[in-house]
């Protein structure tokens, strides 16, 4: 690749940065804050407006300390992993998720308790009071993040790559419009979240692009867990687009496939449509259409919990409610530790950029949970860790390294690369995966890095997040090649 000489202005240097606007990067930043250190959030979107966190179904599950109760979500939680979780973390994780929810509430935010129904069971989980919507705590955290004058928020600011020197991470560069910034730092937290949109079918925000992912493996951590993605199957994709919430199959939604025929009701399903995801996923891959049917469903909770879907049937009395499985939460990432602290020094990460807590599979509900409890951790850490440091933040030479390997600008806006990358993905890598399908999607994934080499793209953004989608949807499909047997979200067929 031609390199180009960028030029760049410097942003004021911060305690404590954090990349990423979800919950995640709010709720470190109130910790990082109430620990008195300078806060900046740069986030590629809007802060408090994007990312999963808002369009999350805001069930933020966790167990008392009452008997039987947290040792029922440990046992729950570890066999959705399929003991792939680190079992520190998990042991950790449950045993701080009811205190983390707590305190959650306390910030006066509108959340209330309840209780899920599931597996013939009921479960406690927190929630936003109905409808429940994601972007309605994180408007309200948005709001909170106001009160604290220690915090600046930077919108519309994409970090492209994470600064270190000698294993030290000293700021980060970053693209805000046309122009290149660099922020010095003395720690960073990376909450960027997961990356749905490798795959031509997601539930995933378009911001959600795996940048996290990429900018960790080129600072030189590995990722843990890549091939574990949780699919969906609760998606409809026409008329329009929206996500079931899966109460609805316990309140009679039922799922159906072109003939009419309920494929989920037989002696393999005991559980119907509630089976787990995966199962879900797997058994509508195998049809050819799969329709909601919301005949027998109770009109009042669906008018009440739903508004959007029964809108949705109301507006297209003729059109059939069109299911597909979709790519919605990654398991992988970098390796989470207790303290949120990585093997880069002054670099921390927590929310679904990380990997090692849900192992093989996430047991629905806890990775908002997951936001909370190592949000808080991250920022306080990374508080305490820049309050300890006496030295000033040294970018220069690591942002020339980098700008090095950045492109001339042209005129391609590379949506070609991208919508291959995407349906590649999809065919090859997704629900059911086979050794041939992946190794055709890692010629493919190869085909398009060497194209993006070649072409000079209108827009350094683009640029970016394509070759960080690149790098993610090969870390995944190396580690789904790898891994030769089903386990969790990874289903092999051969
Ligand atoms: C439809 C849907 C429903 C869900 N429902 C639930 C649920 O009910 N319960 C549950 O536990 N989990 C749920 N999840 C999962 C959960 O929402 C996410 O795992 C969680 O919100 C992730 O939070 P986060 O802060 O880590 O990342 P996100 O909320 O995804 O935020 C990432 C942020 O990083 C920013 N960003 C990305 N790249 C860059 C960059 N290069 N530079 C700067 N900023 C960047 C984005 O703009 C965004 O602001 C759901 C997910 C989806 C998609």
């Amino acid at each position: 690749m031609e390199t180009t000489s960028f030029t760049y202005k410097t942003g004021p240097c911060s305690d404590v940065l954090i990349i990423g606007g979800g919950l995640a990067g709010m709720y470190s930043a109130l910790a990082a804050a109430e620990s008195g250190a300078a806060v900046r959030i740069l986030c590629k979107s809007k802060t408090g407006g994007s990312g999963n966190s808002v369009v999350a179904m805001s069930v933020h599950r966790f167990a008392p300390d009452a008997p039987g109760l947290r040792e029922d979500y440990r046992r729950r939680f570890l066999a959705s992993g399929a003991g792939q979780q680190d079992a520190e973390i998990a042991a950790f994780f449950v045993d701080h998720a009811a205190a983390a929810m707590e305190r959650l509430r306390g910030l006066g935010l509108p959340l209330e308790y309840r209780t899920l129904s599931e597996n013939g069971g009921e479960y406690p989980y927190l929630a936003c009071c109905s409808p429940k919507q994601g972007r309605i705590l994180t408007k309200a955290v948005r709001e909170k993040l106001n009160e604290y004058p220690n915090i600046t928020v930077e919108d519309g600011v994409t970090v492209c790559d994470i600064l270190t020197e000698n294993g030290r991470a000293q700021g980060v560069l970053a693209l805000c419009g046309g122009e290149m910034r660099v922020y010095p730092a003395k720690t960073l937290i990376l909450c960027c979240g997961g990356a749905g949109n490798v795959y031509a079918a997601t539930s995933n925000t378009h911001d959600v692009t795996g940048d996290g992912y990429a900018m960790a493996a080129r600072c030189g951590l590995p990722l843990r867990g890549m091939e574990f993605v949780q699919f969906y199957p609760y998606r409809i994709y026409s008329p329009k687009r929206a996500d079931i919430f899966p109460d609805l199959f316990d309140h009679g939604a039922v799922l159906r496939n072109e003939k009419g025929e309920r494929f989920m009701d037989c002696a393999k399903y005991p559980m119907k449509e509630l089976e787990n995801r995966d199962v879900v996923a797997r058994a509508e891959f195998a049809e050819k259409e799969v329709r909601l049917d919301l005949s027998g469903c109770d009109k009042a909770y669906l008018e009440r919990e739903c508004p959007n879907i029964a809108r949705m049937a109301r507006d297209n009395p003729d059109k059939p409610l069109l299911i597909r499985p979709v790519a919605h939460f990654f398991m992988g990432g970098v390796p989470l530790r207790t303290d949120c602290s990585t093997d880069v020094a002054g670099l921390y990460a927590c929310g679904e950029v990380t990997g090692g807590l849900h192992g093989a599979n996430r047991l629905a509900g806890s990775a908002l949970t997951e936001t909370v409890v190592f949000g808080a951790i991250a920022g306080k850490n990374a508080a305490e860790y820049a309050a300890a440091d006496a030295d000033t933040p040294e970018t220069a030479a690591a942002a020339g390294r980098v700008l090095s390997t950045y492109p001339e600008l042209g005129t391609d806006p590379l949506r070609d690369l991208r919508d291959d990358l995407r349906e590649t993905m999809q065919k090859d890598a997704s629900v059911i995966r086979t050794k041939e399908g992946m190794e055709q999607a890692l010629g493919e994934i190869d085909k398009i890095k060497a194209a993006l080499c070649e072409r000079r793209p209108a827009s350094l953004a683009k640029w970016n997040e394509l070759r960080n989608m690149l790098l993610t949807a090969e870390g995944v499909t190396r580690a789904a090649l790898e891994r030769k047997e089903s386990l969790g979200a990874h289903c092999r067929a051969d």
